[in-house]
């Protein structure tokens, strides 16, 4: 049984406060677990609930606890409680990989379980798909494999992680800085050059970082080419040429793993229990993004290029230089888009915008959020949001939220689902779920309004989408409740909901001013809409470079270090022909993503592809604030969670076949 959230306290009450609590929650439901997995590898009566539902509700429990000390460890006021948190959350994890996840005598009873007694499941729909992903599962962590092999996949896996994490610290450990004069620096803006350091060997320069705020700042605004195109060079080239070998050797053994288990390439293994399936499928719809995107670039081409003065010069070849895109972009937005984003930020105070927010998504879900500032949650400024269902008056369950900064705490935004709802034993009825989310937003305080930029507004409804994903997926097996679906379906209904901060009237329901209490203007919202997709040719067909990037390293023979940085620069010039990659770059020392993300760096854009479907089909079927398609949406959708194939879940909501028209639509191709 997962604890009960039946009322705001009771869910506060979840959240260890000292290390002691900490420790002992974290002891008790490894103890639990053990006890768990003791009587399902004991029990004599076997059938779907005392085998496979029994380990499926072990799991859930053990998660649950987990996902709260990944709370605590990110939240908690004292650093102590956050170290305790953390150490407890890395032993928890090390339990389940050797207790639950990798457990051989668990694998084969559930196995035996499942081969033996179709019956069992075969007339249920949601049994059938998870007795059949469950195996699946098996085969894709190697316990399907006989005892010697097992024991090798397993140091293979712990080698891949090794090496992984080398590639990460090598790209965080390459903290460069270059020198430039002011005088090279020409059209910086003045608080950047002012977070500058002065070079110690030679007084008339400044030292420019790698981070990402820095660079793209100075590639953005700097008026003088060579400055670009040599910090250009320098970002292209972190961890080179350290990762080089690094990389190879991840990637060689990453295939080597991937053989072990049967499967012909990394990529083949990586995307096997994603929605996209296998390598063609995801081959396919990155080919598919080509045509479109790349007209659209070239239309955006021609602006840049009509609009330029003069100013870009060309290669030898004619072509222009990739370390002029950006600034020659940001020189049109400037020129011809110019949005200012702190006029903007000023109607959207956190005191009106936040209620707003939930006020707006409560019409189309048909719920009533219910704000709770209970004062015994780990910090003064966090509240919960209960959630009511309109025709019902039943209660579905509670946000917990964390928007504001303090020290210690997570620095970015995230959604977490902490308890999913839980089916009673008759299946009769379904219990309340638990999400938090956790955001850094500026505070209202005596001296400040709390203004929200228009991208913090958009945050929220991204983790808000993810959090009412974690509330309504509600399913007989609690592992496939919430939001724990496939990795290429998980951020659809989070995109879906984020893109309502891109609706007019919305925009115009939660802003006031804070002085004048106007709504946004109109030639504002207008402006903002127009500057929004302005560039998307480019930015979308850079995803899918890097996506193809990403599934060919990890499908194709890496022989040389030649082959990597060949790749990029081949891919580079079939989608990019009028752009002269950086000469001597390695990206591919420094593509972060490559560690965590494998082969499936696709995954974003593909699963946009599919939220911009679903808001096509909800504008077309009664819109944004109609609760019949909003139900629609909560049970075909959101309600399935991971229990039926993404695919199915799109099919029978949109009615047909999921397709790529509306993405194309939205970018403007
Ligand atoms: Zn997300």
């Amino acid at each position: 049984m997962l604890p009960d959230v039946a009322t705001i306290s009771h869910c506060a009450r979840l959240f260890p406060r000292t290390i002691e609590e900490v420790s002992k929650l974290a002891t008790s439901a490894i103890n639990e677990a053990k006890a768990s997995i003791g009587k399902i590898l004991d029990v004599t009566d076997e059938n779907w609930i005392s085998v496979v539902r029994a380990r499926d509700s072990a799991i859930s429990a053990f998660t649950a606890t987990r996902d709260v000390l990944g709370i605590v460890k990110e939240t908690a006021i004292l650093k102590d409680v956050r170290s305790a948190a953390s150490r407890n959350y890395v032993d928890m994890e090390g339990f389940f990989n050797a207790n639950i996840r990798y457990n051989r005598d668990l694998e084969g009873k559930i196995r035996n379980f499942i081969e033996k007694n179709p019956g069992e499941y075969k007339d249920s729909s949601e049994r059938a798909y998870y007795a059949k992903e469950t195996l699946k599962e098996f085969r894709h962590l190697g316990l399907s494999a006989a005892d010697a092999q097992f024991k090798k996949i397993q140091d293979m896996n712990a080698d891949i992680q090794v090496v992984a994490t080398k590639y990460d610290d090598a790209i965080s450990a390459d903290v460069k800085k270059i020198p430039f004069t002011l005088d090279e620096l020409t059209g910086v803006p003045s608080d950047i050059l002012n977070g500058l350091s002065k070079d110690p060997t030679d007084e008339s320069s400044v030292l420019v970082g790698l981070d990402y705020p820095t660079y793209f700042a100075v590639q953005r605004a700097c008026q003088v080419s060579s400055t670009r195109e040599k910090l250009a060079t320098a970002f292209e080239n972190r961890a080179y040429p350290q990762n080089i070998p690094v990389l190879k050797n991840l990637l060689s053994h990453r295939k080597l793993f991937a053989a072990e288990l049967g499967f012909k390439s990394y990529a083949a293994w990586d995307f096997f229990r994603n929605m996209a399936g296998d390598t063609s499928t995801v081959s396919n719809f990155l080919s598919l993004s080509v045509q479109p995107l790349q007209k659209k670039w070239r239309s955006e081409l021609d602006s840049l290029l009509t609009s330029d003065d003069g100013a870009i010069k060309r290669t030898t070849n004619g072509k222009i230089k990739q370390s002029d895109i950006q600034f020659m972009m940001h020189r049109y937005k400037t020129k011809h888009l110019s949005v200012d984003e702190n006029i903007i930020r000023e109607y959207f105070p956190v005191d009106y915008t936040i209620p707003k927010i939930f006020e707006v998504l409560g019409s189309f879900f048909d719920v009533q959020f219910l704000r709770a500032d209970y004062a015994d949650f780990w910090a003064d400024d966090v509240f919960a949001m209960t959630i009511i269902c309109k025709r019902t008056e039943s209660l579905l369950g509670h946000i917990i939220c964390d928007l504001y900064p303090r020290e210690g705490k997570y620095g970015h935004a995230c959604c977490a689902s902490i308890i999913p709802s839980e089916q009673s034993s008759d299946g009769s009825s379904h219990s309340p779920a638990l999400a938090v989310v956790l955001a850094n937003f500026p505070k209202k305080t005596s001296t400040s309004p709390g203004l929200l930029l228009h991208s913090d507004v958009e945050t929220l409804f991204h983790e808000i989408g993810h959090a009412l994903h974690a509330i309504y997926g509600r399913c007989e097996m609690t592992t496939v409740a919430a939001y724990n679906v496939k990795m290429d379906f998980i951020e659809v209904p989070s995109q879906f909901i984020e893109e309502w901060a891109w609706e007019k009237d919305i925009l115009q329901k939660i802003s006031c001013h804070y002085k004048t209490q106007a709504v946004l203007p109109e030639e504002l919202i207008n402006a903002k809409l127009k500057a929004r997709y302005f560039f998307a040719g480019f930015s979308n067909l850079r995803q899918v470079l890097l996506g193809m990037y990403s599934l060919c390293v990890h499908q194709d023979d890496i022989e040389a270090q030649t082959d990597l940085d060949d790749k990029m620069r081949n891919l580079w010039e079939s989608l990019f022909p009028e752009i002269e990659p950086i000469p001597n770059s390695h990206f591919s020392c420094s593509f972060g993503h490559l560690s965590g993300y494998g082969a499936s760096y696709y995954s974003y854009h593909y699963s946009k592809a599919f939220a911009m479907d679903v808001l096509d089909y909800v504008q077309a079927n009664g819109g944004l604030y109609d609760p019949q398609v909003g139900s629609r949406y909560k049970h075909a959708l959101l309600g399935k969670g991971g229990s039926i194939d993404p695919t199915t879940i799109m099919r029978d909501f949109l009615g047909r076949e999921p397709n790529l028209n509306a993405y194309w639509q939205r970018l403007g191709v």
